[in-house]
């Protein structure tokens, strides 16, 4: 039988590599003719290890399996101003260097039997460079969008922006109407590589080059964005649109935090702790608070009395790590009994957890999604990127999170901003009252999302049409 390849090309970051290659996995579950090779840019060093071990893993797992992962040579990283000016045009040019390597990987094929067909290149968000190369190797390109529709959308809509006034955002300008959203969208909640004249033409590149794709795959469930699934499936300019999510890793990222009995220890003080009663709170990879923001998050824990489950992370030049020494005097010992801190949480398996009653998130995209299938309703608290756009999203649009910072910037040396320990206590009574009616509101819509995947289920359907068209090219 000869086999049909799917090339992926991932972003080199954890976040972007792991709903990617879930998408390959529940492919391969559709069709035993196809397989996926997946192609690894490492991070520019000093990279982070959290894709080795997420490989390495994952390659076990699917030993066997028709997933294979190759790793690229490293290549020269752009300059380090470009760093300076956008982290996303930084990353953006670095994918965009990779370009004769994936030709070549893809040319010399050297992982393949003769009887492999190669039948299109999937992309991340970040790699729009990439489709040049699918171009002239004449093969179709689809793009793999990691994040929601509405993200998405608000990419298009930088063209219709440009075109209009000519030049990156600016916080001051009037609220904005982005088709994807129901509501008028707040220029503070975009995201500040749209403040940024390199980050911003960037992404508006991005948004213009996805157009050349022949489909567009995102990692999220009709029912929950059906706004902004609707803004984009009726748009005459784009490809067309599959909603494949929610892809999570129910093993969650293990390889990249805690040893094992670390985390044991965390799902065992869970065990012990009445359903729904305690309090999550997780600001993703990279998400970490200086010292006077930690003190208001301890106030606000101690006085709202509610069970708490505290990852915490530092930033990196802190001037010390002990938390007995940052956090106000006493609280670790007057809250032993009902609240536990740690560094890297356990995010998928605390979400899961029965005794998890909220989340207090960054709203990246990952854990919006991993909150959502566990049916744990969110408080926001945006940090960077385009998590501000989700909260927003989440809050204004969907009504499935109590808001508690839409705007926030981490470390955001033009704004220092302090969110204080009444504002947090407030949303926390809000989100762990069991009459608020947004609880049962997350519980279904986190049923739905389950359904979307079974078979007949919106996503379920989704895929299957998308094998279809592979079959056909
Ligand atoms: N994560 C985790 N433990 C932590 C912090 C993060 O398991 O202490 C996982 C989380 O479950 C999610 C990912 O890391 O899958 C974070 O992705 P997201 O898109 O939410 O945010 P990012 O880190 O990319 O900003």
């Amino acid at each position: 039988m000869s086999k049909l390849e799917l090339v992926f090309v991932p972003a080199p970051a954890i976040g972007h590599l792991v709903s990617l290659c879930k998408f390959a996995e529940t492919l391969l579950k559709r069709d035993e003719r196809l397989c996926v090779t997946i192609l690894i840019i490492r991070p520019p060093p000093p990279w982070d290890a959290s894709i080795d071990a997420y490989i390495r893993r994952s390659s076990y797992d699917t030993e066997g399996s028709q997933i294979r992962y190759m790793i690229l040579p490293q290549v020269e990283p752009p300059s380090s101003e470009e760093l300076a000016k956008s982290f996303e045009n930084y990353i953006s040019l670095f994918i965009a260097n990779y370009r004769p390597l994936v030709k070549e990987a893809i040319v010399s094929n050297k992982w393949s039997d003769l009887n492999t067909k190669i039948v299109g290149l999937v992309i991340d968000m970040f790699c729009s460079s990439m489709i040049d190369v699918a171009n002239e190797l004449d093969i179709p390109s689809y793009l793999f969008f990691t994040s929601g529709a509405g993200f998405l959308g608000f990419l298009f809509y930088m063209s219709v922006w440009h075109d209009q006034v000519g030049r990156e955002f600016n916080r001051s300008d009037a609220d904005l109407k982005i088709a994807a959203y129901a509501h008028p969208v707040p220029s503070k909640v975009l995201p500040n590589f749209a403040f940024v004249k390199e980050g911003y033409d960037s992404f508006r590149n991005h948004g213009v080059r996805f157009k050349e794709t022949k489909g567009i795959l995102i990692n999220t469930v009709a029912e929950f964005e059906s706004h902004a699934v609707n803004s984009l499936a009726s748009d005459p300019e784009l490809p067309p649109v599959y909603t494949v999510g929610f892809l999570l890793d129910p093993e969650g990222q293990t390889g990249t935090g805690n040893s094992k009995s670390e985390d044991d220890e965390i799902m065992k003080w869970l065990d012990q702790q009445p359903p729904s009663s305690v309090l999550f709170l997780c600001f993703g990879t990279r998400g970490n608070f200086e010292p006077p923001q930690l003190i208001e998050m301890a106030i606000a824990l101690e006085r709202s009395e509610v069970r708490f489950l505290w990852s915490i992370r530092l930033p990196v030049d802190a001037e010390t790590t002990k938390l007995d020494e940052i956090l106000p005097e006493g609280f670790l010992e007057r809250t032993k009994d009902r609240g536990i801190v740690c560094g890297w949480a356990p995010q998928v398996d605390i979400l899961e957890h029965k005794a998890t009653g909220a989340f207090v998130s960054h709203c990246g995209w990952n854990s919006t999604v991993e909150s959502l299938w566990h049916g744990v309703p969110i408080v926001t608290w945006p940090l960077y990127a385009e998590q501000s756009m989700n909260a927003f999203q989440l809050v204004r649009d969907v009504e499935m999170a109590v808001e508690l910072r839409l705007d926030y910037r981490m470390h955001d040396s033009d704004h220092r901003e302090i969110v204080t320990a009444e504002e947090m206590e407030r949303a926390i009574r809000c989100i762990m009252d069991s009459e608020n009616p947004m609880r049962k509101r997350v519980e279904d819509m986190g049923e739905i999302c389950r359904k979307a995947q079974m078979e007949g289920g919106s996503s379920f359907i989704s895929v299957g049409l998308f094998v279809e068209t592979i079959l056909d090219s």
